[in-house]
């Protein structure tokens, strides 16, 4: 957008006033609500199916089991994490991070080479705001008009029963929407709990119910394009990360301007393709008039193409006035998409990805920690032996119920159960304890390392080095 600025274009960017304030913001300040006409057209047809396939992935991952475990689980609270049937424990956390950095690399690359095109098409805010909300809106309230009339008007019998059945349905959604997030952290089976059982057992998770579904509703029904302009850190990122061969929804000024409304009658002379009818703003979402230039309210729903094409096509003229292209594709035919920013980006992420690909292949299926119980030195048991307590964790990431033994790899010495064999539930963290007895003769005074062994049936699955501490001579 900066770009475009400095262009050989300029004399068509010098009016910029439009640049001062953001179209959904009076002179004093105060909100102006968008009204965007309802457009149809290829590229919303393609956004309604894509965003049908996605509601559906959104709705029916937390009821998708693999071996009694989601397929998808972010439970933050209990530190569980299974992406794809793929469990994480804590002690993954740097597969994590890694997974972040490369994700925040791969955005910026996406960014660079094809713009926002995340926001219109896959977005959760976009796909909600638009093809959920805004079309239960037009179904209840009418038009773009319809609904500024009612609006405007008094309140009627009609009005009420309008804007209460709106507002019901627009909650019940927020209320589907937020129980189906909390399935994502908590589990389906945890929400069905809270859902059926009384409040009083599931005080805290129906708070947290009640608060996403209050934050949700506040989103979709009041909030709106206020989230894409002035609250998604996404969109503070674009002025950074376009430059002049980003694609992105754009107007080509060339064969547009200059601008001319068709009269019956008048030659349009030297007048450019664009009939300045203004569909493109009227359709807009985030009330924006996209010839102004690529702007950072533009949340690339490519309503503004669909409303032009109809246009272009009732006047007889080529489509595409509006469409995707990079600034230098309509200055001078020419994409460039593999520029020096996005072989940059590609490299850093191939990198990342490898190194992700080699931790995660080579991460073992089971991870033992075996600490002495703090505050705890050693005891002397009636028969004669030194012992000492430890406490165990062992994190088991595949799926199945694994029995384990433990055994001192020198022979030496002997473990004693606290409790019960332990055996490690999958996909979860197992905790117990143990005494680690040996003769005082054994044992060096002070710190003695000796290693555990961990065996599931024959199988030796880890071995594991820690101290143990003996009484000096
Ligand atoms: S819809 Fe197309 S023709 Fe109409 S004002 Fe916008 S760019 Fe110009
Ligand atoms: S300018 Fe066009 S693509 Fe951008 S938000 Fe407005 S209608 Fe959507």
């Amino acid at each position: 957008m900066q770009n475009l600025e400095q262009s050989d274009h300029s004399e068509f960017y010098d009016q910029e006033e439009y640049r001062d304030s953001i179209a959904t913001v009076d002179s004093e300040g105060k909100r102006i609500w968008i009204y965007p006409k309802q457009q149809d057209g290829y590229f919303y047809r393609l956004r309604t199916y894509l965003s049908w396939f996605l509601l559906a992935f959104l709705f029916g991952m937390p009821w998708i089991k693999v071996g009694g475990e989601p397929l998808l689980l972010f439970n933050v609270l209990e530190r569980r994490f299974i992406i794809f049937g793929v469990y994480f424990a804590p002690q993954d956390f740097h597969l994590f991070v890694l997974a972040m950095i490369s994700f925040v690399i791969f955005v910026a690359l996406f960014t660079v080479v094809f713009g926002r095109l995340f926001c219109g098409w896959v977005c959760p805010q976009t796909i909600f705001m638009e093809m959920v909300f805004r079309k239960i809106e037009y179904w209840i309230e009418g038009s773009a008009a319809a609904q500024k009339r009612l609006n405007n008007g008094p309140w009627t019998s009609e009005k009420i029963r309008k804007k209460l059945l709106k507002q019901g349905i627009f909650f019940l959604i927020a209320v589907l929407v937020a129980n189906t997030f909390l399935a994502y952290i908590i589990g389906i089976d945890e929400v069905i709990r809270i859902v059926t059982e009384p409040i009083s057992l599931h005080l805290g998770g129906f708070i947290a119910m009640l608060l996403f579904s209050a934050v949700f509703y506040f989103v979709f029904s009041w909030l709106r394009e206020q989230v894409c302009i002035a609250i998604c850190p996404y969109g503070r990122m674009q002025s950074v990360l376009l430059d002049q061969d980003s694609i992105t929804v754009a107007y080509d000024f060339k064969r547009g301007e200059p601008r001319k409304r068709i009269k019956k009658g008048q030659p349009q002379g030297d007048a450019g393709d664009c009939i300045d009818c203004g569909m493109c703003v009227r359709v807009c979402p985030t009330g924006i008039d996209i010839r102004n230039g690529i702007q950072l309210e533009c949340v690339n729903c490519t309503a503004c193409i669909d409303a032009c094409d109809e246009i272009m096509e009732k006047v007889k003229r080529p489509k595409g006035l509006i469409r995707y292209d990079s600034y230098n594709g309509i200055l001078s035919g020419k994409r460039n998409l593999y520029n020096k920013r996005a072989i940059a980006y590609s490299s850093i992420l191939v990198v990342l990805l490898v190194i992700q690909a080699v931790l995660f292949t080579t991460r073992g299926k089971v991870e033992c920690l075996f600490l002495r119980t703090p505050g705890m030195l050693y005891q002397e048991t009636p028969e004669g032996l030194i012992q000492n307590l430890y406490n165990y964790q062992i994190v088991n990431k595949t799926g199945d119920s694994l029995p384990l033994r433990f055994q001192l790899k020198d022979g030496k010495g002997e473990i004693r159960l606290v409790g019960a064999a332990p055996v490690a539930a999958g996909n979860t963290v197992t905790e117990g304890a143990l005494f680690i007895l040996f003769e005082k003769e054994m044992l060096r005074p002070g710190k003695n390392r000796l290693v555990i062994q961990v065996y599931n049936e024959s199988e030796l699955i880890e071995e594991v080095e820690t101290n143990f501490f003996a009484p000096g001579r």
